[in-house]
């Protein structure tokens, strides 16, 4: 059995969806996970917004723009009026459902009962569209199953658990259709697993029901080595390390969600990146195997900020670290990156939400200074320090760049950088040219 996530741009209209109907049929009893249609997720957000800003005229434009959008899908991918009518109802169920939670007080709980919306639009428009060919499709509801612990971490014990005995209820399915992003918190209430999540639902699916491949259908074929949005000529990894693709998707390759690589690297379940617009494409292989002496890929992190401390109370002594990192711990704040001297220390925070009183404790430590719009950039591949020339090679090709961190060694797998983001697209053009 497979897990086979298929992300907004692969079901973003009923042609689109039409034609993911068509690679998930007749290929056996896997589990299909949606995104909700690319814009729905941004739309959904921008009603919340209007709502949060208190501007019900807005929202209440918003969410009609919405239903006419879902009038036109169904209209186009139905061929009978049976299908459309039915479809209908369950859309206007869920329109009801946003109408009645934005009449609410605003909340975050509203917010997020709204967000969760898109998913399941898109599986029940592809469960009756598989329906409507005669495909016994069950649709299960990821609410079911997909559950956080009160730290906000995926509880695999009840996933599992729970996604095992609804697969189990309904044996006769040719294949199973569920809903990525969404989960229940610890409280039972709705929530998701922030944006991009639908990749991770299907890792930790994939984990919960020890399948044979997870396979991550997107719009281009597969990891390539820079990001194809700022780099012209990129071209696909076929192969990675289930470590290389983590740094590499924790570092900013936006095809696969940061934390999604780890609960298929903990059950050694491969990972296949397939490009629904050309299913033949040969995509990226993520498995426990090591291609040694290459570099793979090089991805950026936007949205850093990075904090030196200096001390001279950090000359010859000890419990000075211990001391920063307290402080980050006590404000929930994940360190990136970090580099060190005998009379300073620098780290960089991708969240700024606790910046000014993480600051105002470090004041007691030594002198503080920040700089804001930073970006971390990372070449990826068998670094492994006994192997020569490679950080070398990536260092030249900064030359004319100001790097204001580099972190080598915490990892056999990665080199970091640390510049503005102003030099970003210039870096990365750079580092593809040099290395690649
Ligand atoms: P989906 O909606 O299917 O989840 P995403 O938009 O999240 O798709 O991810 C696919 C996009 O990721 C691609 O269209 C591409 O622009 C972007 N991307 C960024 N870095 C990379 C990379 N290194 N390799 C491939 N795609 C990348
Ligand atoms: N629909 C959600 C988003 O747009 C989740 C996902 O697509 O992975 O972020
Ligand atoms: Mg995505």
């Amino acid at each position: 059995m497979k897990v086979k996530k298929f992300g907004g741009t692969s079901v973003g209209s009923a042609e689109r969806i039409k034609n993911v109907g068509k690679l998930i049929s007749g290929d056996g009893k896997n589990v299909i996970v949606l995104s909700a249609m690319s814009g729905t997720t941004n739309s959904l957000i921008e009603i919340c917004d209007a709502l949060k800003a208190d501007d019900r005229q807005l929202a209440a434009k918003r969410i009609k723009d919405l239903r006419d959008k879902y009038t036109r899908v169904v209209e186009d991918l139905y061929g009978t009026e049976e299908y459309k009518s039915k479809a209908n109802q369950i859309i206007d169920d869920i329109f009801s459902t946003i109408r009645e939670a934005a009449d609410a007080d605003y909340c975050i709980d509203v917010r997020k009962r709204i967000v969760a919306t898109g998913e399941l639009m898109s599986t029940n428009l592809m469960h009756l569209h598989l329906k409507e060919k005669g495909i016994n499709a069950q649709l299960l509801p990821a609410l079911d199953f997909m559950k956080t612990d009160i730290h906000g971490e995926p509880d695999s014990e009840y996933i599992e658990r729970e996604a095992r005995k609804a697969i189990t209820a309904c044996p006769e399915a040719d294949l199973y259709i569920t809903q990525g992003f969404i989960c229940r918190n610890a409280e039972g209430k709705i929530d998701n697993l922030e944006r991009g999540g639908s990749d991770y639902t299907a890792s930790l699916l994939g984990a919960a029901l020890n399948a044979d491949e997870i396979e991550i259908w997107t719009d281009i074929d597969g990891m390539h080595n820079n990001d194809p949005r700022f780099v012209e000529g990129t071209t696909p990894v076929h192969n990675l390390h289930f470590e290389e693709a983590a740094e590499l998707a924790y570092f900013g390759a936006k095809i696969l969600h940061p934390t999604c690589i780890q609960p298929a690297k903990a059950r050694n379940i491969p990972v296949r990146l397939l490009n629904t617009l050309d299913p033949k494409a040969k995509g990226t292989l993520i498995e426990n195997t090591l291609e040694r002496n290459t570099i793979k890929a090089v991805a950026a992190k936007d949205n850093i900020t990075a904090i030196k401390i200096k001390s001279g109370r950090m000359l010859l002594a000890y419990g000075f670290l211990k001391k920063v990192f307290e402080i980050f711990e006590k404000y929930e704040t994940a360190i990136d990156m970090i580099t060190t001297s005998e009379v300073g220390v620098s780290l960089t925070i991708d969240n700024e939400k606790n910046l000014t009183p993480i600051v105002e404790e470090l004041k007691a430590l030594g002198t503080v200074s920040i700089d804001r719009d930073m970006v971390i950039i990372c070449v990826v591949g068998d670094l492994e320090w006994t192997n020569r020339g490679f950080e070398a090679k990536a260092l030249e090709a900064l030359c004319n760049v100001p790097v204001r961190m580099i972190s080598y060694g915490g990892s056999n797998y990665n080199i970091s950088f640390l510049i503005r983001s102003e030099d970003k697209v210039r870096a990365l053009r750079m580092l593809s040219y040099h290395l690649f």
